[in-house]
């Protein structure tokens, strides 16, 4: 792969994808890393001497990480040039290496560049958000017993009313469609009125992007032998849209996983249970029965609200990791933003990316390496060794810098 300004790693090697889709994982893996903006830089620091004590001490050097950065947001407009925030490079080395992770990264403000991330999914097509909520113990929450949630949830990330097709109201576009929608489509009773002041927008939802994200989800729940995947929608309302996800859920569990699955209320004693719940209703939920949900499938708008609402309840907003998942290609990264009235201030909480580190460590197939990461950040947590966010609410807590959190990790490995 010819690179305009990139060098990778002289040692390592590539990830494969075998015909199947599963990973092919060297001992020595190149896995190209984006620092971030602003907080970007102190969180990867520390993140990275997790991910490489924890690979250390789970397999005594016989495998190893070989990092490669490659460059986005800020860092890519001072090595590319101005107005350069995702370098054809940087898209190029994800697609070679096939597994990246990310820090988190400035959304430059008009321009008409719409989002690095959202840009990174599209290309890449990345389709398949997957955000795991669970809680760890001490972690200051507004709930009681926040360890009663435990959920994946994967967000379908291509289309739905993100697909970004949408005009602002009084411009041509919109009036064109507008009338459009009027003069050949819409019954009298539904015609649409004040349309010069209307903006527009579609939401695009197709049985291929549906059930690729539903298979996520059951694959993954059958692997981790959980008991349900629910397919949250807004059926009731959106019936083209939101309830054609359900029903292609339902068909597509009935066609390739009839054997392993079953729809809530049918008898099928250890299958996987599959059922659905509509969007306002899984909001209750989450609060008041989270103990019944472990895995979650959902259109995009609602994984976007839902998987902020389940973090927050396990008072995880802070540390909640996240990944972007395609057939050809992963990127895991932090979910919250660049902080940047912290940067360098080695002072803001590192453990979204190290956790987010942990799902692409399981990702590769190396489960030890990120069960130790786990076990370090649940250990450090509990003897409140903290970052700033954490300790001020957290009685009787010791603030440490971002830095300290990752050694406090590695040392309870
Ligand atoms: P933000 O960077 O997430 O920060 C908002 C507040 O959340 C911070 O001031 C801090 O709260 C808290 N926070 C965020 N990360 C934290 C961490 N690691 N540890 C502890 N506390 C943390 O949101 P923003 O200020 O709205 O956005 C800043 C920039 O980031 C924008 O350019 C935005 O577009 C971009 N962004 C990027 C991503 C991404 O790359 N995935 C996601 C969201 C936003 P306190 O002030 O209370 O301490």
């Amino acid at each position: 792969m010819a690179y305009e300004k990139l060098t990778p790693p002289k040692t390592g090697n590539t990830i494969g994808v075998r015909s199947d889709g599963k990973l092919e994982v060297p001992s020595d893996p190149v896995i190209p890393f984006i620092e971030g903006d602003g907080t970007g830089p102190d969180i990867w620091k520390a993140s990275q001497r997790v991910f490489d004590a924890a690979v250390k001490k789970a397999y005594g050097g016989t495998k190893k990480i070989v990092w490669f950065e490659v460059f986005a947001g800020d860092k890519a407009n001072a090595v590319y040039g101005a107005n350069t925030w995702l370098p054809d490079d940087t898209l190029a080395a994800v697609q070679e290496f096939k597994v990246a992770i990310k820090g988190p990264l400035t959304t430059p403000v008009g321009g008409g560049f719409r989002s690095v991330n959202v840009t990174l999914r599209q290309v890449l097509d990345l389709y398949a958000c997957v955000r795991p909520v669970r809680y760890f113990n001490g972690v200051p929450s507004p709930m009681k017993e926040p360890g009663r949630l435990d959920v994946v949830i994967f967000r379908e990330n291509t289309e739905d009313v993100y697909a970004g097709i949408e005009w602002k109201a009084g411009s041509a576009e919109a009036q064109k469609l507008l009338d459009y929608l009027n003069r050949e489509m819409l019954p009298e009773k539904k015609r649409l009125k004040h349309t010069e002041e209307m903006g527009v927008g579609v939401k695009p939802m197709s049985a291929f992007g549906s059930k690729r994200l539903i298979k996520r989800a059951i694959d993954h729940a059958l692997a981790k032998g959980k008991k349900s995947v629910t397919l949250v929608h807004k059926g009731n309302i959106m019936k083209f849209t939101e309830g054609a996800f359900r029903d292609w859920g339902y068909d597509l569990a009935k066609a390739e996983y009839g054997d392993k699955t079953v729809p809530e209320g049918e008898a099928g004693a250890g299958k996987l249970v599959i059922k659905d719940r509509i969007a306002d209703s899984m909001f209750q939920q989450v609060l008041l029965r989270p103990d019944e949900y472990d895995v979650i499938a959902t259109p995009n708008l609602n994984g976007d609200y839902l998987s902020d609402a389940c973090a927050a309840q396990v008072g995880g907003l802070g540390i909640a990791p996240g990944a972007n998942i395609g057939d050809r290609a992963a990127v895991f990264e932090a979910t919250h933003g660049t902080a940047p009235k912290y940067a360098n201030l080695d002072k803001i909480n590192p453990g979204s990316v190290i956790l987010s580190g942990v799902m692409m460590l399981e990702h590769l197939g190396w489960d030890d390496a990120a069960k130790l990461i786990i076990d370090g950040m649940t250990k450090a947590i509990a003897q409140k060794t903290v970052t700033y966010d954490f300790a001020r609410q957290m009685p009787g807590a010791t603030e440490i810098k971002t830095s300290e959190f990752g050694t406090a990790i590695i040392e309870n490995m």
